[in-house]
């Protein structure tokens, strides 16, 4: 089975800052084929039929029951959309990898289970593992036979991944002996196979120890003598496991190094790309699928003898999830359309994963994006639902507080938002400096413009013209701030966290707003029978970014340069972002009101 999703031009990883893209080019929901429809329906049926009606036997940790909720998703096909068919794939695009993600959020447990099976044990292997591995471990991982799990953290390094003080000793016969503990494992309490980090030790070339020591990729099954710690007790996800995982002496024959001894590094953060985009997209399917709930409680919850629904401040909470969600759900088909029309464009066969690799690297920007964004989005929405609950919001019968429970530890996992918050501006500006993305002569050529006389203002008068434009202001925003930060601090700009925090928060403005924008475009130009909720949704959403991005860009500016510099910066920001507000609570309303009517996400 195969699915083309997209006709996009390849836009390269962040060249959407420099540059407008034509709404034709943007993937968006509405471009799904009926392939990725179908397969959504089957994945939205699975959880809805057999994975909620049994998240009570979950949550009591009944482990057999989550594998064999595992191998039923393995016999589905949910397993293998990453995976070639000759190994028992199924080789669909990423925007099906997407639409998956999206419909497994429904049950934030399970989705965690089927994330470190599909995304971080089958996804390394694909991308990194020889023949003989993929061959020996992959069909079993995809019927769902074999569990797999990702053995990354360890209670001294979360963030920092590569400070791991788990040893491969190298034996005589090539083989490894692993000695360490592994932290807060997903599926670590009943999984049978574990991509696992550890340093190899070298003991022939040179002293051995800490300098020596070059962290690595290993495939090590639970036979080979791994024990996994006691449960933890979490705060959510009670119905997913996550354990400690113990190596004491676990032998490891050397055929089942993943990747180069050595690279361990290049597997971490190129599955890492892959996964923040998909848990971007789960937290995405969380978002939209609550806001049924939310709608569906206001429209027959009465006070005052009214649907709490008919209040402005309840149409305000549900207006906004429903802004919030359009513009994270755009973003991620966008991301998605682009990693896909980049694989699309390098011939290759349907074995070989280095498009795809090439791919996560090229687009680590975005997925470190959909990934902070989709997890805020989220917690913004499952807190206003259980606001919208009231009391019932608190207690354990309804679904609200388990929601928001479950939710927390997405801006934990995969790379916490302040990690991933650092990466967004950090990588824009690695390239930048390897001369791969053109943005300083970009900001030099906005520092003249800002110096030269006012541009004529603009003839465009069509359906979202003002908001194109102020679109347009957030870019050069984005770059006034970037570019004045490396101008001031060179190469010490990693030591000012929070100058690159606002940068991140600008930049991931943009991308949503700009992703927003290019889909309520392409449903005006379609004549869509929705195109007028597409258009307030786009509205709202890049009317209030304007707000956050100005307040970011103060802060950001305030934090770089003062006196007189700062009065000039402050001056051309104001000459840019001149964006005129526009009555968002009218919008809102009406993006409520058709939530409320049709007891949903208007746009699913
Ligand atoms: C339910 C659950 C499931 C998990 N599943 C897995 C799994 O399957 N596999 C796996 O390998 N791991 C897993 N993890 C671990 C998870 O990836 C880590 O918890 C995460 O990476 C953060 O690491 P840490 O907890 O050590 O926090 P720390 O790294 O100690 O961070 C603490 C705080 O300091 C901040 N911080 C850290 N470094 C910096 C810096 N340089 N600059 C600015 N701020 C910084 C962080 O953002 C955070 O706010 C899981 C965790 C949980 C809770």
């Amino acid at each position: 089975m195969t699915t083309t999703s997209t006709a996009s031009p390849v836009l390269r990883g962040g060249e959407w800052l420099l540059q407008a893209t034509d709404a034709a080019a943007a993937f968006t929901p509405e471009k799904q084929s009926d392939e990725h429809r179908l397969i959504g329906r089957t994945a939205q049926e699975f959880v809805d039929n057999e994975v909620l009606p049994v998240l009570d036997r979950l949550e009591q940790k009944d482990w057999d029951l989550a594998r064999t909720l595992v191998r039923r998703s393995g016999d589905l096909g949910l397993l293998g959309v990453d995976a070639p068919e000759v190994y028992g794939g199924v080789a669909l695009d990423k925007v099906t990898s997407l639409v998956i993600s999206e419909k497994m959020a429904r049950s934030a447990s399970f989705g965690a289970a089927f994330g470190a099976q599909a995304n971080l044990t089958v996804v390394p292997l694909v991308l990194f593992g020889t023949e003989a591995q993929k061959k020996k471990y992959l069909p079993r991982l995809l019927t769902g036979e074999l569990v797999g799990a990702y053995g990354l953290s360890e209670t001294g390094s979360g963030s920092d991944a590569l400070g791991a003080r788990t040893r491969a000793t190298r034996q005589a016969d090539g083989s490894f002996v692993i000695n360490g503990e592994k932290m807060w494992i997903t599926n670590g309490g009943f999984a049978d196979l574990f991509v696992v980090f550890a340093k190899v030790e070298d003991r022939g070339a040179g002293s051995p120890g800490e300098n020596n020591a070059q962290f690595t990729a290993f495939l090590v099954e639970r036979g080979f003598g791994v024990k996994s710690g006691k449960e933890e007790h979490k705060m959510g996800l009670h119905g997913s496991s996550t354990t400690a995982l113990i190596f004491q002496d676990v032998k490891v024959p050397a055929e089942n190094v993943l990747g180069e001894i050595g690279k361990g590094h290049k597997v971490a953060f190129n599955v890492l790309n892959f996964a923040r985009f998909k848990l971007g997209a789960m937290c995405e399917g969380g978002a939209t699928g609550v806001i049924a709930e939310s709608a569906k409680y206001a429209a027959t919850r009465r006070q005052f003898n009214t649907p709490i629904a008919s209040f402005g401040a309840i149409k305000h909470k549900i207006g906004e999830m429903v802004v919030k969600s359009y513009a994270i759900e755009s973003l991620l088909y966008r991301t998605a359309g682009l990693v896909d029309a980049s694989i699309a464009a390098t011939p290759h066969e349907p074995t070989d994963g280095a498009p795809a690799l090439n791919a996560f690297e090229e687009y680590a920007v975005e997925a470190s994006i959909a990934k902070v964004f989709g997890s805020e989005v989220l917690d913004y929405v499952l807190d206003e639902n259980i606001q919208i609950h009231g009391g019932n919001g608190f207690v354990k019968d309804y679904p609200a507080e388990r929601h928001y429970r479950d939710a927390r530890v997405n801006r934990i996992f995969e790379g916490t938002n302040e990690i991933n918050r650092l990466l967004i501006p950090g990588m824009l500006i690695r390239r930048a400096l390897k001369g791969d993305l053109p943005l300083i002569p970009a900001a030099k050529a906005l520092q003249d413009e800002l110096l030269g006389p006012p541009a004529m203002p603009s003839m465009d008068d069509g359906v979202l013209a003002d908001e194109r434009a102020a679109v347009a202001a957030f870019k050069k925003t984005a770059l006034m701030v970037l570019g004045l930060a490396m101008q001031t601090f060179g190469p010490k700009l990693t030591d000012e966290q929070e100058v690159l925090m606002h940068a991140a928060d600008i930049l991931i403005e943009v991308f949503a707003a700009e992703s927003a924008l290019l889909r309520a475009e392409a449903a005006a130009r379609s004549n869509s029978p929705k195109a007028a909720l597409h258009v307030a949704a786009a509205r709202v959403f890049v009317n209030d970014a304007a707000l956050r991005v100005d307040a970011s860009a103060r802060q950001a500016l305030a934090a770089t340069v003062d006196g007189d510099t700062l009065r000039t910066m402050l001056a051309g920001l104001r000459r840019l972002l001149k964006v005129t507000p526009i009555n968002t609570a009218a919008l809102r309303r009406t993006l409520a009101d058709e939530a409320v009517s049709k007891g949903g996400y208007p746009f699913a």
